[in-house]
This record gives C-alpha cells, structure tokens and sequence, in this order.
C-alpha cells in the first residue's frame, strides 16, 4: 500500500465463493473526496487501478504501463501527493 492507496482505501480485492468455486474480483472504488477534485486526478486514479490489473507491484513495468495510458502520469501522482497533503493540512486547521 503506497501512500495514495492508503489515502483513498482503493483498489480491493474480493472473494466470495460462488457455486462451491472461489471467485475473486478486483474492483475500484473512488474515494467521495474526489467528487470536488480535478477530474485530472479521476483519469490518473483509474489509470493507476487499471495498470493494478495486469501489474500488483508499484515496479517499473507498472509505471510504464502508467505513462502509456497516460502520458504525464508521473507528474499527475506527484501533484495528487501534494493535494492530499493539502487537504490534509486543510482538515487539521479546521479542527
Ligand atoms: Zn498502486
């Protein structure tokens, strides 16, 4: 779990057993905080979810595979950081 992953509780795995088989299906979830983010943001999500379904490790694979449905990917997680921190920092003020 990085560190948007654990920010936004996404990407879940879930097992039930269906007609006496084990099914698993990934599915993902978004975060209501982000009904007011840039929809940016939206697009990068669903991009780092969907490369989880070919690739589970944050490697360099994943990333490429990021860049490719995405190109800038790598700024937009970096600029995600810094907004949650934001509304981080945002919430505590408010306290
Ligand atoms: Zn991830």
């Amino acid at each position: 779990m990085d560190l948007t992953h654990r920010a936004l509780g996404l990407h879940t795995t879930i097992s039930r057993v269906q007609g006496g088989k084990l099914k698993s299906k990934k599915e993902i979830r978004i975060a209501s905080l982000f009904k007011d983010a840039a929809p940016e943001f939206l697009k990068m999500i669903v991009v780092h979810e969907l490369a989880h379904f070919k690739e589970s490790d944050h490697n360099k694979a994943f990333y490429q595979l990021c860049e490719h449905m995405q190109p800038g990917y790598h700024q937009l997680e970096f600029d995600l950081r810094i907004y949650l921190t934001y509304r981080d920092l945002q919430g505590k003020a408010a306290e």
